[in-house]
């Protein structure tokens, strides 16, 4: 082993999960170790874990931790083993033994800055009680921002031999730029953070502090999921203001691509499939086609060309778009089947859609895996117009599943899939159609383009297999996470 990496989380697969974070949290340890480097994961212990069947075990009892001259908490350290790697729990019922992760559908709780600086400061607290000294300590999204500033409040306090952490670099990850962690100044009190810390070149922002700011400026190198992504959130108009920040960092910032975890997402393994396939033998493919056209529009024919959609339906992933064309989609002989849960006005907009082309668009409000599989199996097309995609999972699977992505070119999307502009580009292996500009009008360009591709069986075979080809495991994400670290090891 090379060097021993802690990764640090609110969320992990399959302790806790909200989001794609917990995903690649639960996935990237175990891919890292398959690339000879080892990897802990620290997390809070949530009321919600409780009953999961894991064997926790305690390891230490009333740990403390002093947040400032006056306030001090206490935490148990657990331990459980998943995937054959070792998590270690942050357990403090104060904070953490709640309904929820970050808050109730009324809103976040209110002392999120506390339990999330205890969480930070928890961190290197538990660190030292088990030991152990990583070469590398990962922080993920705004929740552990605070790690990499407290490592530099020790740095100027302690005299470098005392540093327990003289050797451990930090590299933070932005999942979702979005939750930044912004909160009134005075809290700073409450971290022990003295006023120093509220400052232009540190966590001030527009008078509250920005923990992910924190995150930012005081790690020593910075990943978002893909490399557009990274590029895009240096601008006004992916940055959520913090673009300036990002970019003072530009030669320390990076983008690494999720993978996919291939053990659950294969069309020739996967259980939910009427009949299965691969890339040498695409005849079960028109099973699942023929399949989902009978049960979820009661007619078609083969040749019925078929759109996917699954989604978040949120303004982020261009539901709006969608709603906006389907007269338009529908024109030109799509059937079109739309999962997804989300925003109550999306909703409600692709219902009555849905009312006007009975028969040919399908609208199911609901969050099911089992008809995400059916639609990623027997639909032609995955359509996946965001205006912003940080790395995007959809599209991923869609190639797997020999479904065709027709995206923005955005983030995520614009790494993940290459454009099909002429026949050549498939000779070259391209993937997909995308359009650049956030607008339905191009938005049913590019499915026109691809409609045109799809008349020619021989050609379009072609594309399904270019995409069934491309490997995004996790083997290569975790390559590039292992260079970052190795170039960062003291
Ligand atoms: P995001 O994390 O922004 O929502 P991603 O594309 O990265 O978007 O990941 C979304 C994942 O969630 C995909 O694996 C997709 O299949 C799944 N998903 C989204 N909505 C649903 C739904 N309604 N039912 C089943 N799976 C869904």
């Amino acid at each position: 082993m090379d060097m021993l990496i802690a990764m640090c989380s609110t969320e992990a697969v399959p302790f806790a999960k909200t989001g794609g974070m917990a995903d690649v949290v639960g996935a990237l340890p175990a891919a890292l170790k398959k690339v000879g480097q080892d990897c802990v994961v620290l997390m809070p212990f949530y009321r919600t874990i409780i009953g999961k069947d894991y064997d926790f075990k305690l390891i230490k009892k009333g740990l403390n931790v002093p947040m400032n001259d006056t306030d001090e908490e206490f935490y148990d350290l657990l331990e459980a083993e998943s995937g054959k790697v070792t998590f270690y729990f942050i357990k403090n019922d104060k904070f953490f033994d709640r309904n929820y992760i970050y808050g109730s559908p009324k809103g976040d709780y209110r002392d999120n800055p506390k339990r999330f600086s205890f969480f930070s400061k928890a961190i290197l607290s538990a660190l030292e009680e088990l030991e152990l000294k990583p070469d590398i300590i990962h922080l993920n999204d705004y929740h552990c921002a605070l790690v990499p500033v407290y490592l530099d409040q020790i740095k100027k306090e302690r005299r470098p031999e005392k540093d327990y952490f003289k050797n451990t670099s930090t590299v933070f990850t932005i999942h979702n730029l979005a939750y930044q962690g912004v909160f009134d100044p005075q809290v700073l009190e409450y971290c022990g953070l003295g006023t120093g810390y509220l400052d232009i070149n540190g966590l001030e922002f527009y008078g509250k502090v920005n923990f992910m700011k924190g995150g930012i400026l005081f790690s020593d190198k910075i990943t978002t999921v893909s490399p557009t992504y990274a590029r895009e959130i240096m601008t006004p108009e992916y940055g959520e203001r913090l673009e300036g920040v990002l970019g003072s960092r530009k030669k320390d910032l990076e983008g690494i691509v999720n993978g996919i975890d291939y053990s659950i997402w294969d069309p020739e393994s996967d259980q939910g499939l009427c009949t299965n396939y691969n890339i040498r033998n695409l005849s079960g493919k028109m099973d699942c086609k023929e399949n989902l056209l009978k049960n979820y529009f009661g007619r078609g024919k083969k040749e019925t060309p078929l759109i996917g959609v699954i989604s978040r339906l949120s303004m982020q992933k261009g539901v709006d778009l969608i709603a906006e064309a389907v007269d338009r989609i529908m024109d030109l002989g799509f059937f079109m089947i739309i999962l997804g849960t989300g925003d109550e006005k999306y909703q409600k907009l692709l219902k009555q859609q849905q009312r006007k082309h009975k028969g040919s668009l399908s609208v199911n409000i609901t969050y099911s895996e089992k008809i995400a599989r059916f639609i990623y199996s027997g639909c032609d097309m995955f359509l996946m117009p965001s205006k912003y995609e940080p790395c995007g999972l959809g599209q991923l699977i869609s190639l797997k599943y020999g479904t065709v992505p027709v995206a923005r070119d955005t983030g995520g999307l614009s790494d993940t899939i290459s454009n099909i502009g002429g026949e050549k580009d498939i000779d070259s292996g391209a993937t997909g159609f995308k359009f650049r500009e956030y607008d339905s009008a191009r938005m049913v360009e590019a499915l026109k383009r691809a409609l045109s591709y799809y008349r020619n069986g021989r050609l379009w075979n072609r594309i399904i297999k270019n995409g069934m080809s491309c490997d995004f495991s996790w083997k290569s994400s975790a390559e590039s996470y292992k260079k970052l670290y190795l170039s960062l090891k003291k």
